[in-house]
């Protein structure tokens, strides 16, 4: 089982796009934080050891990759990156939904 996870973050750092699909991913740590795969490459030794010997409040050890579908961007606990859902729905991924964007003339 913990061995599956460390192969799962492995794949994650090599891939961290599903494929086929280009699907965004995200590592959750067991303290419910997201990691980029920038960070998990950085830090792969520390999250091995930190998921194959699990102690309190550890901010190391990896709980599962899943894809990221949707919701709210994640920020990366270490390097406070944004990581946005495959379909994100954010101003920075679809800007031009919102017309209102130029300041309002109050003179009138
Ligand atoms: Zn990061
Ligand atoms: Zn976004």
């Amino acid at each position: 089982m913990k061995n599956h996870i460390i192969e799962r973050v492995k794949d994650y750092i090599r891939a961290p796009f599903a494929f086929p699909g280009g699907y965004q991913k995200v590592l959750v740590m067991s303290d419910g934080a997201v990691l980029c795969h920038a960070c998990a490459a950085d830090n792969f030794r520390l999250i091995v050891e930190s998921t194959r010997n699990q102690v309190p409040l550890d901010q190391w050890a990896a709980d599962y990759v899943d894809l990221f579908l949707e919701g709210e961007p994640e920020q990366c606990e270490h390097c406070y990156a944004t990581i946005h859902a495959a379909y994100c729905e954010c101003q920075e991924c679809e800007p031009g939904d919102e017309p209102g964007d130029e300041p309002e003339e109050v003179n009138q």
